[in-house]
């Protein structure tokens, strides 16, 4: 079956599907970690493909982005400009200087739900939506955080309650 990709359906379905997250995140964790690790990775290299992140952007448009020291100089680097100005135009950090993030939403370096700046893209932009990582089971918050807003996210997590017979 082809993966949905509508946001607007996802958006309602998740909204509709919120007890039922709830439920299946306590049925996870009481789960083998390792089996749900391998499920999920593979759904995710099942679906992943199937999906067309430059029709979405949806992370790109909604997500605070986190910029680490070495992303900023590849970034600043791309842009033939100086870190300094790199971080004084892109970039806010936080009053105790251990967190630095994109300072737009959507984020500056995205155009027609494409990255202008791809190949030298944050590190945390590379890894979302981190379905390929293990210790999915550890990270259920998070991923169901974003369960509304990336099709990846909702296409595997409903794939998975297939698989695994959830609420059969
Ligand atoms: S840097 Fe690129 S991939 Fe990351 S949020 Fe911005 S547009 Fe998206
Ligand atoms: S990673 Fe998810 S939210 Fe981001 S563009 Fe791809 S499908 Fe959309």
């Amino acid at each position: 079956m082809k993966p949905l990709q509508d946001l607007a359906f996802i958006e309602q379905s998740s909204f509709e599907k919120e007890d039922e997250n709830l439920l299946f995140k306590q049925y996870l964790q009481q789960q083998n970690s390792n089996e749900i690790d391998s499920l999920v990775y593979n759904l995710n290299e099942e679906i992943s493909p199937q999906i067309d992140c430059t029709k979405c952007g949806n992370c790109c448009r909604s997500l605070m982005i986190n910029v680490e020291e070495n992303d900023a100089e590849r970034l600043a680097e791309h842009l033939n400009i100086s870190k300094e100005d790199f971080c004084k135009k892109y970039i806010e950090t936080s009053s105790e200087g251990n967190l630095s993030v994109m300072n737009k939403i959507p984020c500056h370096f995205l155009s027609q739900n494409k990255c202008t700046v791809y190949e030298a893209r944050p590190h945390e932009c590379r890894e979302f939506p981190g379905l390929h990582q293990p210790n999915f089971n550890a990270r259920l918050f998070a991923t169901f955080m974003h369960y509304s807003r990336c099709p990846i996210i909702y296409n595997v997590i409903e794939m998975l309650k297939k698989e695994l017979a959830f609420g059969k």
